[in-house]
């Protein structure tokens, strides 16, 4: 038997460690499962090539847990290690690994992250373990060998007793660390780490009901057996090529990532490169709600089949952080800092090939079954408003199958849209002025009386539509939003000069006289216009500059311009060729001019739903009283 010392210049780095990544102790089981993992492959690879003369056969990994002698066993049957190779790959490789982790870990400090996820090894046994012990033996016809370490450099290490090929190690655990003698927890991270690495994984047995025999009786129970728990699927549905996998099977994988989920998705993208990066996925569109921040952190990443972590900021493009799947590559850097991920190169590439994937997907879906994709446009949208607003690259592909819904359920892309209103919708300086609602139900009489006048009026109500349409009129030329009860609305209404006022100059300076007086101290700019006759005789609108700059403020432009509370703005137009306001004009006593003006003021402002609380109950006790 030898014993020594291993060569490290921290005199212990296990308890460093230990402190170091406390709240990752788990991941312990990955690590080792891993190196078990590399070791069959390994020897797949030589069985391949012809270099190792053996029969590779159908192995497994197994994992045994002894409660009572407080032991967790991993085995596998992979290439094994010869006594020199121990000391060679363990006692040098592995410490220096270690170390090299640490120096690198107290460099980058504290920036939580993947840090942590990744690069610990076989050392990352000590994390929970006061003994640790190796017996393994090579492929090759060399002795096994048996190796034992507290964790400090001092090991021994013996020939060992062990005659089939492979390696298992032995964790002694830690009384601090009993948790991970509990089936339940080692299920857990077997499920959470293991769930899709490529070699099988055993964990206890299970029972597996078979088939009744011929000629058995309705009551005879159903024979049983005892087989592998096999707890992993060691060919994950992104390992295959596209052309092997249906719809179905896209599907079902789906509902293997994401148990609990009962919607399916919407459609998938396959991602698969191997140069100039190594790459491959599947992302999956889910139904979207409007609620931007609890659809995060659904997709996973992976190394190799070994899951990672399930945040992957800083690797995809944050407007895609909303859709679900798996990313694998063993190109992205894990055991730095995200800031310092955000800045590699490999990794810019990976974030902007995902994003060109998605968009030529959205372009083809588009391209294909228009139909469809308009069907699921709003469950979509959220995505693409999203990465229009914040990658120009994705801005650009995506105008040309972006969508605008009409109020009355028409899609039109942005040109469509431009062709269709060209000539009836613009305004003085010659803008093409688009009109939208947000919403159907509230601005129901400012949407009909555009419709009325021939206007085409798109529904756009996603939570950050008012911050794309900023970016849209500045990236295109002569184009302004205005919402259907904008003051913009107005500028096109004048426009239409067929409407000749039924009043004169005089009547008109008399009417806004009267207006003013009785609406004085309700903040409103009183406005006449000359309009159809059948046209509201009151309408209330708002500065479209105003309203948005105020909805960019709620969902996330924060400080835009550095401006606070933005006030509430009105105008008060007052339709002069309506019948209504000719009767304001002509009442004899000022008491009933009163009565008209405030009751046309608060018709339009329910209309716009601006009237509440105490003022609703008055004019609604006011129109009682009047129709009595
Ligand atoms: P890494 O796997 O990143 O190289 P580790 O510290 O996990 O670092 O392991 C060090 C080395 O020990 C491995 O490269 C491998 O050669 C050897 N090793 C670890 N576990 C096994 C195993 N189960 N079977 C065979 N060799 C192993």
């Amino acid at each position: 038997m030898a014993t020594g010392k291993i060569n490290v210049s921290v005199e212990n780095i296990f308890p460093l460690i230990k402190k170091f990544l406390y709240s990752d102790h788990e991941i312990f089981l990955r690590e080792l499962i891993s190196n078990a993992t590399d070791a069959t492959l390994k020897l797949k690879h030589l069985a391949s090539i012809g270099e190792a003369k053996v029969d590779y056969g159908n192995p497994m990994i197994e994992l045994k847990v002894d409660k009572e002698g407080k032991k967790l066993h991993i085995i596998d049957q992979g290439i094994g290690m010869t006594e020199e190779e121990v000391k060679k790959y363990i006692n040098e490789v592995a410490f220096s690994g270690a170390e090299e982790f640490l120096n690198k870990y107290e460099d980058s400090g504290k920036d939580a992250g993947i840090i942590g996820h990744f690069g610990l090894g076989f050392y990352s046994a000590f994390m929970v373990s006061d003994k640790v012990e190796i017996i393994t033996k090579s492929y090759t016809d060399e002795p096994a060998a048996h190796w034992s370490c507290d964790g400090s450099p001092k090991f021994t290490l013996k020939k060992g007793k062990k005659e089939d090929r492979g390696t298992e190690i032995i964790l002694h655990i830690a009384d601090d660390s009993t948790e991970f003698l509990e089936e339940n927890r080692i299920n857990e991270l077997l499920r959470k780490y293991n769930k899709f690495m490529p070699i099988p994984i055993k964990f206890g047995t299970k029972t597996e009901t078979l088939p009744k025999p011929e000629g058995a009786k309705e009551e005879d129970p159903a024979p049983t057996q005892e087989v592998d728990n096999i707890i992993n699927n060691p060919t994950p549905a992104w390992t295959k090529q596209p052309k092997d996998l249906k719809e179905e099977d896209y599907k079902s994988f789906y509902r293997e990532l994401y148990p609990t989920q009962f919607e399916e998705p919407l459609f998938n993208i396959h991602l698969n490169v191997d140069y100039p990066f190594n790459l491959t996925g599947i992302l999956y569109f889910p139904k979207l709600t409007n609620d931007l921040n609890i659809q995060k952190d659904r997709i996973q990443l992976y190394q190799n089949q070994v899951f990672v972590t399930d945040n992957v900021e800083g690797i995809v493009p944050e407007f895609l952080t909303m859709l679900r799947g798996v990313i694998d590559s063993p190109d992205i850097p894990l055991n730095v800092s995200r800031s310092y991920l955000q800045a590699d190169g490999a990794v810019k590439k990976i974030s902007s090939y995902i994003t060109r994937k998605v968009a030529d997907k959205l372009a083809s879906l588009f391209k294909n079954n228009r139909e469809d994709f308009e069907a699921k446009w709003n469950d979509i949208k959220i995505v693409i408003e999203y990465g229009m607003l914040s990658e120009e690259k994705f801005f650009e592909k995506a105008d040309k199958f972006a969508l605008y819904p009409t109020v009355d359920g028409s899609y039109f892309t942005f040109s469509e849209l431009q062709e269709k209103i060209k000539d009836n919708q613009t305004d003085k300086d010659d803008k093409l002025v688009v009109l939208y609602a947000s919403d159907k139900e509230a601005q129901h009489s400012y949407i009909e009386a555009a419709k009325a006048k021939g206007y085409e009026v798109l529904l756009l109500d996603s939570p950050i539509i008012s911050h794309l349409m900023q970016k849209l009129e500045t990236s295109k030329e002569k184009l302004s939003f205005a919402r259907v009860d904008a003051d913009h609305l107005d500028n096109l209404i004048q426009k239409d000069d067929t409407q000749i006022s039924k009043l004169s100059d005089e009547e008109k300076e008399n009417l806004k006289t009267n207006l003013e007086e009785v609406i004085k101290d309700k903040g409103y700019t009183v406005q006449l216009e000359a309009m159809d006759s059948a046209a509201s005789p009151f309408i209330i609108t708002e500065p479209e500059f105003m309203r948005r700059m105020k909805e960019m403020q709620q969902t996330g432009g924060g400080g835009m311009f550095g401006m606070g509370n933005m006030p509430e703005m009105y105008n008060l137009i007052v339709n002069t060729n309506h019948e209504l306001v000719g009767e304001i004009l002509n009442t004899k006593t000022a008491k009933k001019r009163e009565r008209l003006i405030n009751q046309s003021l608060d018709l339009a402002r329910l209309s716009k739903g601006l009237l509440k609380g105490e003022e609703l109950t008055n004019f609604i006790n006011r129109s009682y009283d009047m129709i009595k």
